[in-house]
């Protein structure tokens, strides 16, 4: 597959997609360019992927209903990308991926889907290392049920700038521009000539973008602390299925891995492009980490032992229907048909969902360019 490729994109999504096209291709990724607004070391409301915990905490084990082409789709990329970030965990430590206990807890008034749900016989949570449910006297007050499993935990910090150098590594060609129409990427390939596929891995770009402009996307705002509270050894990753300040607000704890920190969470609130942090966000997600796991800080204290790094904001590139993984064929104003392959719509599991959905694009890219014009 020696043909001009453009990724536009330079997300999760964008790097994880050009990095396997260009492993495929024998290791030789020099018909790749990367276009992109963003790149790993910007920080900015309109890139998801820097803002991310992130974790691999799958919610979907529940078996899809004949007509949830959606949750079945999620579960396979789920499926198809935990082994390969369990490959990086134990194999490639300079990724910055790293082994986490986590457990999530269940309460029954969250309304949430029961526990025997946890073991229905679909990809789910269940088929991950050292699964089990946690017998009574493990469960905390008010905490109705929960899980324990053996899970990662990413650095985004690291894995992102990591992806980089695999991609240059492999001869990716890396450029800046922001393009008005999707169209308008064809023509920057790094060689000059046109490109033969453009890949769309825009994130919440898809939005806006002229072309696509896809009004099934919307952001879902999140809001974290970073905390150096991160215990040595082993640490215990938490979440659980709600809170008692309102529905669009969560709770969970990260341990990131090579010390870059303790994440605490969070929120979910749809259609909100609020930038900047809400202290008195900050103050209930703060409160309720400790709630959640009292062991962050020394007995009977509370949130000032918290040694808060920074407060940070992400918007995840939500789309109704799922994330679109599709092929498309374009026609630009002179009437020439350009190939599309579309990858954009992770929401809240880009990262968890990553090689599934770039193997999935590549098959795609495949199939298109085989495909008469
Ligand atoms: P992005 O990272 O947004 O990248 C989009 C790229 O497209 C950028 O390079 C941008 O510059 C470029 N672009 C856009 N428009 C244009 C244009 N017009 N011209 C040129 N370039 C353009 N996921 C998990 O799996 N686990 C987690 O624990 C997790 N936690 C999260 C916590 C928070 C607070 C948030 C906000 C997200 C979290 N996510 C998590 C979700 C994850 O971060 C996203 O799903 C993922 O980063 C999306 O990646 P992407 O590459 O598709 O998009």
């Amino acid at each position: 597959m020696a043909q001009n490729l453009v990724v536009l994109g330079a997300g999760v999504s964008g790097l994880t997609t050009a990095l396997l096209l260009a492993r495929k291709n024998s290791g030789h990724g020099s018909h790749i360019t990367i276009v992109a607004k963003h790149m790993p070391g910007d920080t900015d409301i309109e890139y998801a992927s820097p803002w991310a915990g992130a974790d691999f905490n799958p919610f979907t084990a529940r078996r899809p209903s004949e007509n949830n082409e959606e949750l079945r789709i999620a579960q396979e990329f789920e499926r198809v990308s935990w082994p390969e970030w369990a490959k990086l965990a134990s194999d490639v430590p300079e990724a910055g991926v790293g082994f986490r206990r986590i457990i999530q807890y269940r309460r029954k008034k969250d309304a949430v889907r029961p526990p025997s749900e946890w073991l229905e016989p679909c990809w789910g949570i269940h088929e991950m290392p050292d699964f089990r449910m946690l017998e009574e006297d493990e469960l905390p007050d008010g905490i109705d049920a929960g899980l324990s499993v053996t899970s990662i935990c990413i650095n985004v910090t690291i894995y992102l700038p990591w992806l980089v150098s695999q991609c240059l590594k492999y001869g990716v060609v890396f450029r800046r521009a922001i393009v008005q129409n999707i169209l308008d990427a064809a023509d920057l390939h790094h060689s000059g000539k046109k490109a033969d596929v453009i890949i769309n891995c825009t994130g919440l770009g898809s939005l806006r973008i002229g072309g696509i402009e896809d009004k099934k996307l919307c952001p879902v705002r999140g809001q974290l602390a970073l905390v150096r509270n991160s215990p040595l050894q082993n640490p215990t990753m938490y979440s659980i299925s709600g809170t008692d300040d309102g529905p669009e607000e969560s709770s969970y704890i990260m341990h990131r891995p090579a010390a870059g920190g303790c994440v605490i969470g969070g929120c979910r609130q749809r259609d909100n492009w609020e930038s900047q942090p809400d202290p008195s966000l900050a103050i209930r997600i703060m409160k309720r980490a400790i709630e959640l796991d009292p062991s962050l800080v020394p007995e009977g204290r509370g949130i000032e032992a918290l040694s808060v790094i920074r407060h940070t904001v992400g918007l995840r590139p939500q789309r109704e229907g799922g994330l679109r993984v599709e092929k498309e064929v374009m026609e630009s104003k002179d009437g020439k048909k350009v190939r599309v392959v579309h990858n954009y719509g992770h929401g809240g599991a880009g990262y968890e969902k990553s090689y599934g959905s770039a193997k999935a694009a590549i098959r795609l890219v495949e199939e298109a360019l085989v495909a008469k014009l």
